[in-house]
């Protein structure tokens, strides 16, 4: 966390490369950024002329002049002229997920967390970028006693994914670590985003989908895992934040407050829906952490951020997105 003070006076992007872009957390950072005046540059190797996940993520931003997509696989694409004039770069690009990285995919998730990461921050470096924004994650804390996590307390990931993730901020602190390192560095931990977009692997969207077309549920577990669910909008808020706060640097947990159970989604999804989702459990999965909960101080004191939206009405906004476009998201539960 040592860095530079001359380098820390970030202001509001006027141009900002996001990597990971046609993804979920990615493509609504972008938005948001063009709608505030910032030209992005949207770097990701899902290509939107071509994937049908990465077109129904851009679709919002077609039609807004100031987006401009880059089809590119971080880990072999020239990065330099990617930066060229940038204020700020926020690197979402990795491969998520939990499970499969304990499968033979482990060596597609070291690249594209690691590998790709160090690429980028050393083209950073070199273009001398004021601010790197790196997504990190809850993960990396592993099996808690159920209290806040802490972002001093000592990471102890729980999956092959985690330990990428822990890795992949630890590399850009490391580099902004350096003596006159002009970029200075701030690794958001995100816990649980969810709302419109969501990956389609991801519980809030199973669930509920599950609600809406009556097809059952797998659910890992006795549904008693509980997690800190964030609302993509205030995740976007706090990315942004992470960008102009003038001091900001180091990890920071970006966590929505609910710390709700598994059991209790489905609740909410059935409440909202008017259905009760038929649920067909599952043993638990290795690598799922019991509870994940954000302690939120060092959020409020370093980015002036607290989330606004809670569980219920996250999910409604998300149901809504679901049901007015029912057979792009129409896949099993
Ligand atoms: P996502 O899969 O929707 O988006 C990730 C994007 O990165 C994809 O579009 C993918 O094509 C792209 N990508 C992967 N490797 C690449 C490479 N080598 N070159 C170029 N592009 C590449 O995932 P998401 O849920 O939007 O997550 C975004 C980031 O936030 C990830 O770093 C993830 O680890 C982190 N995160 C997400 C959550 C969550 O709840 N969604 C929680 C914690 C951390």
């Amino acid at each position: 966390m040592t860095q530079q003070l001359s380098h820390q006076h970030a202001s509001f992007p006027r141009r900002a490369v996001v990597t990971g872009a046609s993804g979920f957390i990615g493509s609504h950072l972008a938005h948001a950024l063009v709608q505030a005046g910032t030209v992005v540059i949207g770097v990701d190797r899902r290509d939107p002329a071509t994937d049908r996940t990465a077109a129904t993520n851009l679709a919002p931003l077609r039609t807004l002049p100031g987006y401009i997509h880059v089809a590119a696989d971080l880990i072999g694409c020239a990065i330099e002229p990617l930066l060229i004039d940038a204020d700020a770069v926020f690197h979402l690009a990795a491969i998520p997920g939990v499970h499969p990285s304990w499968g033979p995919q482990f060596s597609d998730y070291v690249a594209s967390n690691i590998l790709a990461t160090q690429r980028l921050l050393d083209a950073a470096v070199r273009m001398r970028i004021p601010r790197l924004i790196v997504a990190s994650s809850s993960s990396v804390y592993g099996a808690t006693d159920g209290g806040h996590s802490v972002e001093t307390d000592h990471p102890q990931p729980a999956s092959p994914y985690a330990v990428t993730k822990l890795a992949e901020e630890q590399l850009c602190l490391a580099h902004a670590a350096q003596p006159h390192c002009p970029t200075s560095v701030v690794a958001l931990r995100y816990f649980t985003v969810y709302g419109p977009r969501q990956r389609t692997d991801m519980f809030t969207h199973r669930a509920l989908l599950s609600a809406l077309t009556g097809q059952p549920l797998r659910l890992y577990g006795d549904g008693h895992h509980r997690r800190d669910f964030t609302y993509i909008d205030d995740a976007v808020a706090a990315t942004i934040a992470a960008a102009t706060a003038p001091d900001a640097h180091g990890t920071i947990n970006v966590g929505g407050g609910s710390n709700t159970s598994l059991l209790e989604v489905i609740s909410i999804a059935n409440s909202l829906v008017g259905r009760d989702i038929e649920v067909h459990q599952e043993n638990p999965r290795h690598g799922d952490v019991l509870t994940t909960r954000a302690h939120p101080g060092r959020a409020q004191e370093v980015l002036g951020w607290q989330p606004q939206v809670d569980l219920h009405s996250g999910m409604h906004a998300h149901m809504q997105t679901l049901a007015a476009e029912p057979t792009r998201y129409n896949r099993a539960a």
